[in-house]
């Protein structure tokens, strides 16, 4: 067993303790406590080390002036498009930064080449270097599964699909073979349709279908993401059709569902307790409250929604809405880096009223609970896996969750372990 000892704590499921003893036995957290209560045999081995001594008792180490926190959960990132890194500019509409992306993309969506798995490893450094644990990865190739499990990076793969022109669910089948190759590496996989302007009702209700029936019967889905997407599922015109137009697969039989998009997919039946919606940007106070009656848990990506030309997304209205709210980069076609306290910072600048704490319970349970991980991580708790960070603190803090959300750079965090 080791015991650690830290400034400050933050367990997540409690408040955070001031002067905190953590015992880790195995790879697991054995216990969580402050100091004057630690369990003897801890207290009396980290007393003989003094704190800050050079020279600790074996098996208890003084981690110093920093907070330790569970890892990080990123609920939605696309590693596979790191290679698009400083390469798809900001645009004003979201349609205009999709047509940059689609046009250098073409072609490559499925490629596993050194220029795409080079960054991808880049990538999951750069996870790992600022804190973050798990990972909820959308992608089309499966390129960032071996990578992923290499680097004992957790998380869901989410294998996304999607065709506007898909009259059945073939794609379903025709690809189950690829993610059972997957799953017996020892990796989550689910799936993922795309979006409502992406993904046609029929390939909607076959994911659905199948994901049901899986092991890991979690589903993620873009939505709410741009007034774009709200125009063409109110009215069947706008950019969007124009653009599915242009690249020929526009459906003369499309039927104009004439209402907001959590309004079309739960006609559909897609949304429920384990899904991640994400975005949400343009949700209004109907959206939101159906997301919370079905118990699906809404994805913010501040950064991205941005870049893309969403604009900033509600945080405040989002959190006083009751629906559980996780948080995610997205890619770094959209976005500087996947340091997912940048997004905190963010999101804690655009809703300063929304407490650091329910911040801090996003990148971490609630992430947790969405991605089905909720018994292994995002919390400081006996029985957890004990895969925690340690933030380096100035000399005077007093409040540790507001300073967690004020922006930390990688070079604060080291691993606990
Ligand atoms: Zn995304």
């Amino acid at each position: 067993m080791i015991t650690f000892r830290a400034a400050w704590a933050c367990p997540i499921d409690q408040p955070p303790i001031r002067d905190a003893v953590i015992e880790v036995e195995r790879g697991f957290i054995r216990s969580i406590a402050p100091f004057d209560s630690a369990p003897g045999a801890s207290a009396r081995s980290l007393a003989q080390g003094r704190p800050g001594s050079q020279l600790p008792a074996p098996g208890s180490r003084d981690l110093g002036n920093v907070v330790v926190l569970p890892g990080l959960i990123n609920a939605h990132t696309h590693l596979e498009l790191s290679w698009l890194r400083g390469r798809v500019p900001p645009a004003n509409r979201f349609t205009d930064w999709v047509k940059t992306l689609v046009g250098i993309r073409r072609g490559t969506e499925q490629l596993i080449t050194p220029e795409v798995m080079g960054p991808v490893r880049d990538a999951i450094r750069e996870l790992r270097a600022s804190g973050t644990v798990a990972v909820g990865d959308i992608t089309n190739s499966l390129a960032a599964v071996e990578p992923m499990l290499e680097a004992g990076l957790h998380g869901v793969v989410f294998h996304e699909l999607l065709g506007f022109d898909e009259r059945d669910g073939a794609l379903v089948e025709t690809t189950r073979e690829r993610r059972a190759a997957v799953a017996a590496r020892g990796a989550r996989i689910s799936l993922a349709p795309h979006a409502p302007y992406s993904t046609s009702v029929e390939l909607f209700k076959a994911i659905r279908a199948e994901v049901s029936g899986s092991n890991h019967p979690i589903l993620s889905v873009h939505l709410g993401e741009s007034v774009e997407e709200l125009e063409l599922l109110q009215t069947g015109s706008g950019p969007w059709r124009g653009m599915l137009q242009t690249i020929g697969v526009w459906r003369e039989d499309w039927e104009i569902p004439a209402c907001g998009p959590v309004q079309f997919l739960d006609r559909h039946g897609v949304i429920d307790n384990r899904t991640l919606v994400v975005h949400g940007v343009q949700f209004d106070e109907a959206a939101l409250d159906r997301l919370r009656e079905l118990g699906a848990t809404l994805v913010t990506c501040p950064r991205s929604n941005r870049w893309v030309g969403a604009g900033y997304p509600p945080i405040d209205r989002f959190y006083a809405s009751g629906v559980p709210i996780a948080v995610g980069t997205d890619s770094l076609a959209s976005v500087d880096d996947l340091n997912l306290f940048s997004e905190l910072k963010t999101m804690h600048w655009l809703a300063p009223e929304v407490p650091a704490r329910k911040i801090l319970e996003s990148a971490t349970l609630v992430g947790a609970r969405a991605l089905g991980l909720e018994s292994e991580l995002g919390s400081i708790t006996a029985g957890k896996r004990a895969e925690l960070i340690a933030v380096q603190l100035p000399a005077a803090v007093e409040d540790v969750e507001e300073y967690l959300v004020s922006g930390i750079a990688p070079s604060q965090v080291t691993w606990v372990h």
